[in-house]
């Protein structure tokens, strides 16, 4: 029996990043994974790289390039001729970034060294792994001192509009449509429901999205998500709040959807196809032998302490797999941490300063509390925001839409919350993540120099702002 200090169950962000912390810590490493792409090949990387963050960040790109080829450059002065669109060629080279680095993962476990296994884990008793190949050989027993969990997630489906794959599909089919779709539903203005849903609409589509909420991205801050909502419905996302889908019919030719709206009338709609983007769930089935007692907690993640430690020794879980927001880089800091408290050192990871982004256009980003988060809890705060329309930079790129938030205790003047709509905010977001790491105050940031012309002048002018300071814009008392 193959024996290791660390058998990790799942190669996503959360399960590899642990398995190459563990073998850098100098602890002999195992990785089970189970991923089959839709041509049955196993690849590691999990949902984050094989069917989620990079490849629609992939085709975000790629769609936005041809919404600007088309709409973008008369206002700079530059006439283009006819722009086309081969969509074949964008999912060669979506599919072509995945494999670049789902390969080097591959790569960084052999480095590593790494056992990788290409299978389905299960725990059983005394920390063994029964692994079952992918590739239906036999299945073996790995034995460790430690096993980390981060089986990971996978779409929720509801009764109402089941997958087929076909007319009616989950974010993974959403990325792979062969042709744009004429007319698009989807089930859920959620990240999915954006992300997916501006690709399809810049390259083409009709798109309509049924939300059940009558409140729009309702854990954002309610001012940044209102510009968010108006600027994606200027873009054409015909974003239908409060309406709740009660059926739906899938034909050769489409689907029907039923479903009722606002004011509560029933309402019908046909699209070419339907996206069904209503969250995702812990993937635990079959994790643990039956004879294992691994608990979950009510809402069926695997249940932990504030270390990532399970109800089990020596077994830990790590990612989408346990509470917490459902993030590629939340999952890959708690298998940094797990692994450094293997080894005997403090892990630490700070949930506190964990940044959000919707990659839309423009982007949304935030940390930290929204401001009816901070009036629920009775935090006295203040507020300073700067609008893009007052930046030198962001009028240079054609891109004046949006604006910076800042919340700062009212006492203290400690960073509370940073939100971002606007061109770049995935990137300018890294600034506030680090200042609330440190403990950072709202003064720090103003008394830090911020190169000029930058779009960071505006979190710069933000932070002045909380104290009615701002040099741009017109100070309000
Ligand atoms: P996963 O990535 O789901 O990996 C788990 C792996 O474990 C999988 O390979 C699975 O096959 C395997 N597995 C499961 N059970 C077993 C078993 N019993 N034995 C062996 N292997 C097993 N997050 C971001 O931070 N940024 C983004 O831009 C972003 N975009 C996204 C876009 C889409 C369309 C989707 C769907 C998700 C996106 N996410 C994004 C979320 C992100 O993908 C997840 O938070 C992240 O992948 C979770 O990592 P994980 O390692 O916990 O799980
Ligand atoms: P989500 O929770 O972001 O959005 C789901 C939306 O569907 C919610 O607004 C919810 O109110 C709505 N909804 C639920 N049931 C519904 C129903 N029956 N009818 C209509 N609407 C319904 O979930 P998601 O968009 O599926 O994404 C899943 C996870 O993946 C998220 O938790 C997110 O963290 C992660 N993700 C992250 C990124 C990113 O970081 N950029 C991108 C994609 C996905």
């Amino acid at each position: 029996m193959a024996k290791y200090d660390v058998v990790v169950i799942g190669a996503g962000p959360a399960g590899y990043v642990a398995a190459i912390r563990c073998a850098q810590l100098g602890l002999r490493t195992a990785c089970v994974d189970s991923w089959r792409n839709h041509d049955g090949g196993h690849a590691l990387g999990g949902t984050c790289l094989n069917a989620g963050c990079i490849p629609s960040k992939v085709l975000l790109e790629s769609s936005e390039l041809y919404q600007q080829a088309q709409h973008g450059m008369a206002e700079h002065g530059i006439t283009v001729g006819e722009v086309k669109l081969d969509l074949a060629q964008m999912h060669t080279r979506r599919r072509e970034v995945v494999e670049a680095l789902t390969g080097g993962i591959a790569g960084l476990f052999k480095t590593n060294k790494i056992d990788a296994y290409a299978g389905h884990g299960q725990l059983q008793v005394n920390n063994r792994v029964q692994v079952t190949p992918l590739d239906e050989g036999e299945p073996q027993v790995l034995e460790a001192e430690h096993v980390i969990l981060a089986s990971g997630s996978q779409p929720v489906d509801i009764s109402v509009a089941p997958i087929n794959g076909e007319q009616i599909v989950d974010s993974w089919g959403a990325l792979e449509f062969p042709e744009v779709p004429k007319r698009l539903g989807v089930i859920g203005a959620g990240v999915i429901g954006l992300e997916l849903g501006s690709v399809w609409r810049r390259l083409g589509a009709e798109v309509v999205l049924l939300e059940a909420q009558p409140d729009f991205l309702s854990l954002c801050d309610q001012d940044v998500a209102a510009q968010a909502l108006k600027s994606y419905r200027r873009q054409g996302l015909d974003i239908r709040l409060g309406c709740r889908v009660t059926g739906s019919h899938a034909t050769k030719r489409g689907v029907t959807v039923q479903y009722q709206d606002a004011e509560e009338q029933a309402q019908e709609l046909k699209v070419d196809r339907l996206i069904v983007s209503v969250g995702r769930r812990p993937c635990t089935e079959g994790l643990a032998a039956g004879d294992v007692d691994l608990e979950l907690d009510e809402k069926g993640y695997v249940d932990i302490d504030a270390n990532c430690r399970t109800s089990l020794p020596k077994v830990w879980a790590i990612g989408d797999v346990v509470r917490g927001p459902m993030l590629a880089h939340k999952g890959s800091e708690e298998g940094i941490a797990v692994a450094e408290r293997i080894a005997g050192q403090p892990g630490h990871v700070n949930y506190d300063a964990i940044p959000s982004v919707i990659y839309t256009h423009p982007e949304l980003a935030w940390v930290g509390r929204t401001e009816a988060q901070l009036q629920r809890a009775g935090v006295d705060y203040r507020v300073g925001t700067f609008p893009y329309a007052a930046s030198g930079r962001a009028l240079a790129l054609g891109e004046k839409e949006g604006l910076v938030k800042i919340l700062a205790d009212a006492a203290t003047d400690q960073l509370l919350g940073v939100h971002i709509f606007g061109h770049s905010a995935s990137e300018m977001i890294a600034e506030a993540v680090v200042a609330m790491e440190f403990g950072g105050s709202s003064e720090d940031l103003a008394r830090t120099v911020h190169a000029h012309p930058t779009l960071s002048e505006a979190v710069h002018e933000a932070a002045l702002a909380v104290d009615r300071r701002a040099i741009h814009i017109r100070n309000r008392r």
